[in-house]
């Protein structure tokens, strides 16, 4: 029904380097809508698929605007993001909604189909997800890992402590860690300390309204820890610094096993270890609320447009820490 559609899109060939190429978009596949896309923030897990190369385009956390709908989607003109877990739809955890359990997970959306890392994406219309008006492309891209993910990980162990979370330790500053410091802060919780070995990683935390942890030392500090940078140092202190009854939330991802060392101290600590993986379509109402009062912050503080032609430098200073989150956009200023 459109006109030939032609799309530039960025490969990773391995080692760093990344190509583009342009060709015309072929009719939709049933079933999927095509979306412009807006935004597509560069997220730390892409850097794995940056030094292994991918046969896919990459690129998953997607703000875009349908150009082509489908039946049971969103009209075209809808500002969607992009929910990555590509779901069997009819399992027990989909039957409840909780599609990023899905038993038979067809793959995600920028590491097993093509992403957003280019100008048109096609989407499977259970994987988009409108955008309230009121809510800016750059800061609803924040909703997916950004947010989204830190508010899942704090729900689940919000699930594990009889009095919610009063006391939270974020360690690692990265882009989670700054969202699990914001979506902590917007959702009222009272104590939040922030720790980084890089001071002005740091100093961002601090500019959200977290406190600067000062003691790693002593045990048994902190009711809950989210350990959001994977290195195995921050592990070792999170399971020193949890609280009897506490709980570590384990979000952070490095190439390296997570371990639970055979110490006294591990051995002789009765304490929750939550893993989540990214969050349910259930939560996504709450959390615009969360974005609605904190994201326009979190962006101010972490995020920096950048052009696709650009996305091997942008990886580059991204790798760098030049950048905290930086994403592609396509359109003006
Ligand atoms: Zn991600
Ligand atoms: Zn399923």
């Amino acid at each position: 029904m459109t006109d030939a559609i032609s799309n530039t899109s960025a490969h990773f060939e391995g080692d760093g380097v990344v190509s583009f190429s342009t060709e015309t978009l072929r009719a939709v596949r049933p079933g999927h809508v095509r979306i412009r896309v807006d935004v597509c923030a560069l997220c730390g897990s892409d850097k794995r698929l940056l030094a292994s190369g991918a046969a896919v385009v990459p690129g998953h956390e997607v703000v875009g605007t349908i150009v082509e709908s489908a039946p049971d989607a969103p009209s075209e003109g809808t500002r969607v993001i992009v929910y990555i877990p590509v779901s069997c739809g009819e399992c027990k955890a989909c039957l409840e909604q909780q599609n990023n359990r899905c038993y038979n997970l067809g793959g995600l959306m920028g590491w097993q189909f093509d992403g957003g890392f280019a100008e048109y994406m096609d989407v499977p219309v259970q994987c988009v997800l409108p955008v309230p008006d009121d809510i800016p492309s750059d800061v609803a891209v924040l909703a997916l890992d950004t947010f989204g993910t830190a508010a899942h990980a704090l729900r689940l162990g919000a699930r594990t402590q009889p009095d919610g979370i009063q006391n939270l330790l974020v360690i690692g500053c990265g882009p989670l860690g700054l969202g699990v410091v914001a979506v902590a802060l917007a959702m009222g919780i009272p104590t939040v300390h922030a720790w980084d070995p890089n001071d002005a990683r740091l100093g961002l935390a601090e500019q959200l309204g977290a406190t600067r942890a000062l003691d790693l030392e002593t045990v048994n500090q902190y009711q809950v820890i989210a350990e959001a940078s994977g290195a195995d140092p921050a592990r070792a202190a999170a399971q020193n610094l949890v609280e009897p009854g506490g709980a570590i939330l384990a979000l952070g991802e490095s190439n390296e096993p997570y371990l639970m060392p055979a110490t006294p101290r591990w051995r002789r600590t009765d304490c929750f270890t939550v893993r989540s993986f990214y969050f349910p379509k259930t939560e996504v109402a709450d959390n615009w609320s969360l974005l609605r009062s904190h994201g326009a912050t979190l962006r101010d503080t972490i995020m920096t447009p950048t052009r696709l032609n650009d996305l091997e430098e942008t990886f580059t200073k991204f790798l760098d820490g030049d950048f905290v989150k930086p994403y592609i956009t396509h359109e003006e200023n």
